[in-house]
């Protein structure tokens, strides 16, 4: 029998904005969407995370047995700089100010998404369906809108009539906005569009001359709008109404609320039972922005080559710092904050070595299956990863009071316990076991920390010709040691 007979998920609906019991439309099945990247730059930390939430939402809802149909998409066309549906398409301005075809932008940073998710160990989704491979269905969709009554065409460039579509639906309901307010906090572009009403949004749009990425239509050559996309490759791969559609927050509004309005329009009902976004990532407590220079990419985050990072961190680490905190929260990066997980996931790996050894008793003291359920809790509980951590945590105590003959597991309770612990480390949260490679750091780590403390002594006593002496023997070797005000940090290299 399944496992998800026995465990039942409840998860926060942003649309209803209340935890639900989850029932998938078909028993046994799970359809999930989730929103990709746009290929015009490297893919940012802050994407990372939420890829890496619905990874994990993936990973379990396979573990309880469901068969999941994942689709996550690539966007390589027609996603303009602005929101308003005016300004250039992100990847031929890169195509322009790079002096190559868009379709060398989109290639080179496709390779690059998918380089730093296999680092951080992520699933394939079932199908990752792009923009551009899916042209025609994006027409099909745009013609059913307009026999609908739902959209008109103005000099070659077709417009979704929200006005119309709120005379009959209700548009803004994910995102709780009302008509009247956005009518009300729209700014006007004075000249720059043909749209009835600045709310209206692009369904298509006809191609400026000098526009590379451009395909015959009905109304013009042309690209199709960003928004619609996802309602085309959703409804292709998941049927008309599926379970699960995902994203980040920022794409709450207006790209979600766009793709329930087209769906809405061309089909006549509401795509998506259970709407999930994940939240943003801060940078010491500030949103991160190119423009600001707050942001670090996931390779600069690696290699430890950054600004913000005392040393480079594992993927692994990086993607249990991640965990744990839920994926509804806003979550800081901070050097303390992995210092902290790096600590937290060695103590977790060196638990599941002490666990290999590990002898079965007579009897047990311990009540394993009542931890193994806590950890199922916590997952049920709109994927918390936070407390499934905390029960590992626990399991770990468990490990050491064995250990030390404090308490003791019968042959079926320890099978219990390892296997448990390996379904949600590895298979569930994703994490690999990197001890053998980073014990070594870790030694390393002790060893320059002495050294560092040794510099400090030799500083306090005045003897600058040894703490110099240490820094460059270091240095020499490929290490170098940086003073802050917060002390002194290395990084190797
Ligand atoms: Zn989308």
């Amino acid at each position: 029998m399944p496992i998800y007979k026995d465990q039942q998920i409840r998860l926060f609906n942003s649309l209803t904005g209340k935890k639900e019991t989850f029932q998938p439309i078909e028993d046994g099945y799970v359809g999930m969407y989730v929103c990709g990247p746009t290929v015009y730059s490297n893919v940012h930390l802050g994407n990372v995370r939420t890829f890496m939430s619905f990874d994990m939402i993936f990973r379990y809802l396979r573990h309880l047995g469901y068969k999941v149909r994942y689709v996550r998409n690539i966007t390589d066309a027609g996603h303009l700089e602005n929101d308003a549906d005016v300004g250039e398409d992100k990847i031929t301005k890169k195509a322009r100010l790079e002096q190559i075809e868009p379709m060398e932008v989109v290639q080179r940073y496709t390779v690059d998404f998918h380089n730093i998710l296999n680092i951080f160990n992520f699933l394939p989704p079932s199908i990752e369906p792009t923009a551009t491979g899916h042209i025609i269905e994006q027409i099909e969709l745009i013609s059913t809108i307009i026999e609908n009554g739902f959209a008109y065409e103005i000099n070659g460039s077709v417009y979704f009539d929200v006005h119309k579509f709120d005379e009959t639906n209700e548009y803004g309901k994910l995102s709780k906005r009302k008509l009247d307010d956005l009518i009300h906090n729209t700014r006007e572009l004075d000249g720059q569009s043909d749209k009835k009403n600045p709310q209206d949004f692009a369904l298509w749009k006809k191609a400026e001359p000098e526009h590379i990425m451009r395909w015959p239509s009905p109304w013009s050559d042309g690209f199709p709008g960003w928004h619609l996309e996802c309602t085309a490759m959703s409804t292709k791969y998941l049927g008309e109404q599926f379970d699960i559609h995902g994203g980040g927050m920022d794409l709450k509004f207006p790209h979600h609320e766009c793709e329930i309005a087209q769906n809405e329009a061309a089909k006549g009902k509401s795509p998506v039972n259970y709407w999930m976004h994940a939240n943003m990532l801060e940078l010491n407590g500030q949103r991160m922005s190119k423009s600001t220079g707050n942001t670090v990419n996931p390779d600069e985050l690696l290699s430890g080559n950054n600004k913000f990072f005392s040393k480079a961190y594992a993927p692994s680490v990086i993607r249990f710092f991640i965990a744990q905190s839920s994926y509804r929260s806003v979550l800081d990066l901070t050097d303390d904050g992995l210092l902290a997980s790096e600590k937290g996931f060695y103590r977790l790996m060196e638990g599941l070595n002490i666990l290999d050894n590990i002898k079965a008793s007579e009897k047990s003291t311990l009540d394993i299956n009542a931890w193994k359920q806590k950890c199922y809790d916590a997952m049920n509980d709109d994927f918390n990863s936070p407390i499934l951590i905390a029960h590992l945590f626990e399991a770990v105590k468990y490990i050491n009071q064995i250990k030390e003959g404090l308490a003791s597991v019968n042959e079926e309770d320890l099978l219990t316990l390892k296997q448990t612990i390996h379904i949600f480390i590895f298979d569930v949260l994703g994490l690999e076991n990197t001890t053998k490679t980073e014990s070594g750091t870790d030694k390393l780590t002790g060893a320059v920390d002495i050294l560092i403390k040794l510099r400090q002594d030799a500083r306090a006593n005045k003897d600058f010709a040894l703490s110099d002496k240490i820094r460059d023997e270091l240095a020499d070797v490929g290490i170098q040691l940086k003073d802050g005000k917060d002390g002194t940090t290395f990084s190797s290299s």
